[in-house]
């Protein structure tokens, strides 16, 4: 994908999110799926981001082949609007993911936006099936993981941009709460969960996988406890082993959904594979949402979220 290699190249995983794992990127593709934004003008004005934080993004969801510039006529002048790609569309069920977790396990003051599913007409939320054999629910203990020989350290990018902090952002309706951000876009945050679901349990272990710094590591690992997403209990001398906790556990899909984009459209150097497998039917794990209400895949063109003080019902983008 477009920039310039340095170093060796990342796993797929590393590259997908090096492409998506920032805090405004997930935004601006969050606002494209729900409100259909498309426009410059409407992301600055609907995130409240600066022009050039903003403009700035867009550059990179451009080359990074997420976004497809497309010119328009307004007052005589040309302009441009952003289409989401087909890469880019099939995120639709990692983002979905991300708003059923933070609907269960993340308390805020806004309420979250509810989904419809037009199908059975049901407000409902989602659970993973398999696609392979289309058994549901599958969760993290379903599943394996295989590896190749590489370790996180290949997993891990560097971070591109520095973090910015955004205002009022747990007023904001359909705001993804800070608490995905640290899981999904800080790549330590991102790899040390991968590992947790892999099953590393001890800091030594987390520190060899990840060849991140030992302050880096405990400050993240005490993030995460406090989050409530690790546990710890103590074992042979005294050392902590790290647990994911439910609401940890529950984070799996979007890994999952995460993986599966990653492996579809980003090559890794030899050994830098993850692949899920579901232990129930012995294939290779497909995650695909399907209604809790009645069980049906859901697709996006049947899928509305009703977003605003108002209730007022706007269906999911299905424009492209
Ligand atoms: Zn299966
Ligand atoms: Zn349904």
């Amino acid at each position: 994908m477009g920039g310039q290699a340095q170093g060796p190249r990342p796993s797929a995983i590393g590259q997908a999110l090096l492409a998506i794992s920032d805090q405004w990127t997930l935004l601006i593709l969050q606002r494209a799926f729900l409100l259909r934004t498309k426009r410059f003008a409407d992301w600055r004005d609907d995130l409240g981001m600066s022009e050039s934080v903003l403009s700035n993004r867009l550059k990179e969801l451009v080359a990074g082949g997420l976004l497809l510039p497309s010119p328009y006529r307004e007052e005589g002048r040309t302009r441009t609007e952003y289409l989401l790609t087909e890469q880019a569309r099939e995120l639709w069920p990692l983002l979905v993911h991300v708003w059923s977790w933070e609907r269960a396990w993340v308390p805020r003051r806004a309420g979250l936006p509810e989904l419809v599913h037009e199908t059975c007409g049901n407000r409902t939320d989602v659970e993973l099936g398999c696609a392979a054999c289309g058994g549901a629910p599958v969760t993290a203990r379903d599943t394996e993981t295989l590896r190749g020989e590489a370790t996180f350290a290949q997993v891990a990018v560097p971070r591109l941009h520095r973090k910015t902090v955004r205002v009022n952002a747990e007023d904001d309706p359909l705001s993804y709460f800070p608490e995905t951000f640290e899981l999904l876009g800080d790549r330590w945050g991102t790899v040390l969960l991968a590992a947790a679901f892999l099953g590393v349990r001890r800091f030594a272990d987390f520190q060899a996988e990840l060849g991140v710094a030992p302050s880096v590591l405990s400050n993240r690992l005490r993030r995460f406890t406090e989050l409530g997403v690790l546990t710890t209990d103590e074992s042979e001398g005294g050392r902590p082993r790290y647990r994911l906790t439910d609401k940890g556990l529950a984070f799996f899909g979007v890994f999952a959904f995460l993986i599966d984009w990653a492996q579809r459209w980003y090559t890794g150097p030899p050994g830098t594979d993850l692949r899920l497998l579901h232990r129930a039917c012995g294939k290779p794990f497909q995650p695909y949402l399907r209604c809790l209400s009645c069980g049906e895949p859901l697709e996006r063109p049947a899928v509305a979220f009703l977003v605003g003080a108002d209730g007022e019902l706007r269906p999911a983008a299905s424009t492209g």
